[in-house]
């Protein structure tokens, strides 16, 4: 037997991979929200999203579409957050919940709390879950299934409200856990951010070389390559907004990064063979604890 839908009203405005995916297990289990409504930035994606079905109205103007819902999810790159919540901020019913799935959420919070009326409860959350892929086709129903979703809400934000957001993750399939703001974005800086730029950095060294050497690498890029390209074929809108809008935390990662990639490029100078292996140990370990966690 279906649950009581969480929501009455869940309007969600961006609907790519991660807003369609909300959508489409809400349309299919039936107890998140009783009608969806999405707003996007073009007309295509809202066309698109009506014709595949997973929601319920589309509108064009993100107040229109914010109106009488008791839930609003941004699910938008972060950077379009700040003028998307001086839009919809006075449309927002009084009691309901505002949200987001943004891969950051120290600028989430400065960007929005500001600007909300009293009476709307902000519970900023992030699923740990996506693909390279961009855009309401490619998202699909499993997608946060056995994934941790972390709840990120500012001091004193309504329990009751907080809760409410952490069983709409869990209806989806994921793990949930509550976390601090800063920490979160320490945590992602080096789970997430940091691995995304050296992804991208690797393929614009390698786009770099010389003609020949060019084209052997995209012959031979079974090894190691080929997953660092699967990694920088995403959103480009959506990592320059995580990387500028988390900067500190990023930066922090990378500079240790650096020094750890120095003191790797020591022991190969000098060849200082235990200090290799037990860095190739450590990815090991690492590798196999998260295929044990379920995680891999
Ligand atoms: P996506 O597939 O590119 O979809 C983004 C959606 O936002 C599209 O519907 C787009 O509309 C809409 N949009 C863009 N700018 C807008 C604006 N100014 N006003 C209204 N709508 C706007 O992105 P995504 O991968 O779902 O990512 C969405 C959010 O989830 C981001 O904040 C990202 O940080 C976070 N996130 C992503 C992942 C991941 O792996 N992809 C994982 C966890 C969290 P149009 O289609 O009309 O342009």
């Amino acid at each position: 037997m279906v649950e009581k839908p969480l929501f009455n009203r869940l309007a969600l405005v961006g609907i790519g991979l991660i807003g369609s995916s909300v959508a489409r297990i809400a349309r299919a289990r039936g107890d998140l929200a009783a009608e969806i409504v999405a707003t996007a930035r073009t007309q295509q994606t809202l066309d698109r999203v009506v014709e595949l079905g997973i929601v319920d109205r589309a509108e064009r103007d993100a107040a229109r579409a914010v109106e009488g819902a008791d839930c609003v999810m941004l699910c938008a790159p972060v950077g379009a957050f700040a003028e998307l919540a001086g839009v919809i901020a006075p449309h927002l019913s009084p009691g309901s919940i505002l949200t987001d799935v943004g891969s950051t959420k120290q600028s989430v919070i400065r960007d929005i709390g500001p600007l909300l009326p009293a009476g709307v409860h902000f519970v900023p959350a992030h699923p740990l879950a996506g693909t390279e892929y961009s855009g309401p086709d490619a998202g699909f129903a499993e997608l946060f299934e056995g994934r941790w979703t972390l709840v990120v809400p500012p001091v004193g934000t309504d329990e009751a409200a907080v809760e409410k957001v952490a069983e709409l993750w869990r209806r989806c399939g994921s793990m949930v856990e509550r976390m601090e703001p800063g920490h979160h974005d320490k945590v992602l800086a080096i789970v997430s951010h940091l691995p995304h730029l050296i992804a991208f950095t690797i393929c614009g060294t390698a786009d770099d070389l010389a003609d020949e050497s060019r084209s052997e690498v995209l012959r031979f890029a079974a090894t190691g390559f080929r997953d660092f390209t699967r990694i920088a074929a995403s959103d480009p809108t959506m990592w320059r907004d995580v990387f500028l809008n988390n900067r500190e935390a990023l930066l922090e990662m990378l500079s240790r990064f650096m020094e750890d990639a120095q003191a790797m490029a020591r022991a190969v100078r000098w060849g200082d063979a235990g200090y290799i292996e037990d860095k190739v140990q450590r990815g090991r370990k690492i590798r196999r604890s998260l295929i044990e966690l379920k995680q891999a």
